[in-house]
């Protein structure tokens, strides 16, 4: 399994991805049950994580920087996407299976608005030694700070675990707390655990996701239908991304 590892180091390098890691499967099994690789196939034995970073001008761009966020973030998942689908078929061609675990959508829609991924990127990154969950509850890389977009890949093959470029992540500075103080709604607590649905309700703006919030009589799995075949990438909105720009790591 070493040259499949050499083959997904090489692809990912010529498409510009500067930060990727693999780790056993298991090493997730913790997570919530429907949520672990586990779940995806009866032989899950690795994990990879990848991570894109947005440039640091779209966060620190005075002006407008929320409709460049959205413009990035609809490209990069796409992108983010695409790589993974090649790179679990340059897994497949050896003889095992791999599915991918996209950058954003599609996820769960649970109760009034709580979003779950099928599996957690972010754990995902966290296991595969790419950085930290950081205190604002996204991924914190000792490069990049809290800005990779990620995506992952989970495969029967049992790949060697390796991260790369190879770093001692750190996380968060144990005294920093900006973050957290300047979230508009307060979502972050001191613990850095994020208030998902309160987040979600001020930071994103979808028309129809935002009708069907103001109704207030509605199934979840009608929302999220309705939300992945019409507000995804260029329907929804991003209006906040203050947990990030504000960030002296980036
Ligand atoms: S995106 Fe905005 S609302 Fe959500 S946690 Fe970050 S700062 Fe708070
Ligand atoms: S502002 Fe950045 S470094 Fe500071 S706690 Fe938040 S994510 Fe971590």
């Amino acid at each position: 399994m070493k040259e499949i590892a050499e083959e997904l180091t090489g692809f990912f390098t010529q498409n510009n991805i500067p930060v990727f890691g693999i780790a056993k499967a298991a090493s997730l099994e913790n997570e919530p049950s429907g949520y672990r690789p586990s779940d995806m196939f009866d032989s899950t034995k690795s994990i990879l994580c990848l991570g894109i970073p947005v440039p640091k001008g779209i966060f620190k761009c005075q002006e407008k920087s929320g409709w460049m966020y959205w413009r990035a973030a609809s490209i990069y998942y796409r992108n983010i996407d695409a790589v993974l689908m090649q790179a679990c078929s340059i897994i497949e061609e050896k003889g095992e299976v791999a599915v991918p675990v996209y950058g954003c959508f599609p996820y769960d829609i649970k109760g009034k608005g709580d979003f779950w991924g099928y599996l957690s990127l972010v754990r995902l990154g966290e296991a595969a030694g790419i950085g930290k969950v950081g205190k604002n509850g996204l991924l914190f890389h000792s490069q990049y700070g809290p800005r990779l977009l990620l995506g992952g890949i989970v495969t029967t093959a049992s790949l060697p675990e390796m991260a790369w470029p190879e770093k001692d992540e750190e996380g968060c500075p144990v005294d920093c707390f900006v973050c957290q103080e300047q979230c508009p709604v307060k979502a972050i607590d001191k613990k850095g655990k994020v208030n998902r649905v309160a987040c979600i309700k001020y930071s994103m703006r979808s028309p129809i996701f935002s009708n069907l919030m103001k109704a207030g009589n509605f199934r979840s799995e009608d929302v999220q239908m309705i939300n992945h075949v019409t507000a995804v990438d260029d329907h929804s909105m991003y209006q906040c991304i203050q947990c990030v720009s504000v960030c002296p790591y980036l």
